[in-house]
């Protein structure tokens, strides 16, 4: 039986069709699943009882299992249990703007980046976008709140699902969805060109964030091994195209590891390399892992490094670490519970 929260609004219009009903019972369907919240299709008292019993046939609302909730002032992180015993994780954070969600997309990650949790844990299978919808529900049911921000950078690479990451922003975004903003939902990736280059003729308005971690090939061989199948000159000229088809500026993280991408040589061979993009740098101090030998690079070479940026006129800033008591890092709390 199919989750019910894996369905685009089209789909759902289509199943309505499908079973001789009016295509509007899919937005009717929509407002009981995304507004009132129900938790069976017998609370939805503006529907037949016929339609009820199809929709009880055909398709469950099953939800997550929360296994653990570590909670700080400005983090919670949440650690869940799919339906086959897989485990991921989601990140809230508190801003002055609003919550953000950070969402796994996968059960581990096959690109094996040196420096990531989630990269030291091979890939066990793609998420479904119910997956990744129901971590957001859940999480919105803890804190008794509406999420206003998403990004798609927890465990996992969303270019390597990306059917299913795609529905997943489309039923997020819908009015009646959960209706977050394009503009308020930001994917990550490692670099699939094939897929930035898909992805610059997605209809809807979503940030992209790159994560480049280095200002050579040579540097980012060492530290991420898809850097052997698209090159940073592939990744550039990809992301040039998606620029003239969207307008959109993008970003580029570059996690500040000691001594391995932080020299103010390296902070000038980025500029060079992205004076021509309209983009902006998000600095981001590496979350030291008990598993992993790279070290967070010291904050003066930081201040350095985000200086040089700065007087070569590209955007940059440094991100706010959020709890990196609570072990908030990318894949690391799966990883300690994968260890117990
Ligand atoms: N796979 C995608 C999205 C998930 S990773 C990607 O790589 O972009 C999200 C971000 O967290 C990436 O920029 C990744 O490099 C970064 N990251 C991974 N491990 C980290 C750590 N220990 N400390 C800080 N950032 C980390
Ligand atoms: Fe995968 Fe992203 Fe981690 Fe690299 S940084 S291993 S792409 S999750």
């Amino acid at each position: 039986m199919e989750n019910i929260y894996n369905l685009t609004i089209e789909q759902l219009e289509e199943y309505f069709l499908g079973i001789g009903e009016k295509k509007f019972k899919a937005i009717q369907t929509y407002s009981w699943l995304y507004e009132k919240r129900i938790s069976s299709f017998d609370e939805m008292t503006d529907m037949k009882k016929s339609v009820i019993e199809k929709l009880n046939e055909d398709f469950t609302l099953e939800s997550l299992k929360v296994i653990k909730v570590e909670r700080d002032k400005e983090v919670n992180k949440y650690l869940f249990e799919l339906y086959d015993g897989s485990l991921v994780e989601s990140v809230l954070m508190r801003h002055d703007y609003g919550t953000s969600i950070c969402v796994s997309s996968q059960v581990g990650c096959n690109m094996g980046c040196r420096f990531c949790e989630s990269g030291r844990l091979k890939k066990v299978r793609d998420l479904k976008a119910y997956e990744m919808v129901l971590q957001i529900l859940e999480v919105e049911k803890d804190i008794e709140k509406r999420i206003s921000h998403v990004v798609i950078m927890g465990i996992g690479e969303p270019f390597d699902n990306y059917e299913n990451v795609t529905n997943f922003i489309k039923i997020i975004n819908h009015p009646k969805g959960l209706a977050i903003g394009s503009r308020h939902i930001t994917v990550s990736t490692s670099g699939i060109v094939p897929k930035i280059l898909e992805f610059a003729d997605f209809p809807y308005q979503v940030n992209l964030a790159v994560s480049l971690h280095a200002p050579n090939d040579k540097i980012r061989n060492e530290i991420m091994p898809i850097n052997k199948a698209y090159k940073i000159k592939d990744i550039i000229d990809a992301l040039k195209i998606y620029y003239k088809k969207t307008n959109r500026r993008i970003t580029f993280e570059y996690i500040m590891l000691d001594g391995i991408n932080d020299s103010d040589k390296d902070a000038q061979e980025l500029c060079n390399l992205l004076k021509d993009l309209n983009c902006y740098v998000n600095l981001i101090p590496y979350n030291e892992t008990n598993n992993i030998q790279y070290k967070r690079s010291k904050n003066d070479r930081i201040l350095k490094f985000y200086d040089i940026i700065k007087k070569n006129n590209v955007g940059v800033t440094i991100r706010r670490e959020f709890g990196s008591k609570i072990s908030a890092a990318c894949g690391q709390l799966r990883s300690k519970k994968e260890e117990l």
